[in-house]
């Protein structure tokens, strides 16, 4: 399953039924074999969560977990982690 606004590149492959989240980004020549949540970045064979992104696209953070708090130098949104997931703060 694919939601909104993620972005899978060519020559990636999905392994399986995983869910990749919203907004997620799936680099060139990942293999995903686990689910991926929102907003990660992922890249490698097994694919691996390496950083985290923007709605508009733009790198937030760099890691595996998600960062406490990160906003967007280029929109200005605003994020934080809750249960290993990364959430825009005013979607509470
Ligand atoms: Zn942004």
């Amino acid at each position: 399953m694919f939601f909104t606004g993620a972005r899978v590149t060519m020559n990636a492959t999905i392994v399986g039924g995983h869910t990749i989240g919203r907004y997620a980004f799936i680099g060139a020549g990942a293999v995903v074999t686990k689910d991926i949540p929102d907003y990660a970045l992922v890249v490698g064979n097994p694919g691996r969560v390496t950083g985290w992104m923007c709605e508009c696209g733009v790198k937030l953070a760099a890691g595996s977990k998600p960062p406490v708090h990160a906003s967007c130098g280029a929109c200005g949104t605003a994020y934080m982690s809750r249960d290993r997931q990364l959430i825009r703060t005013d979607s509470q």
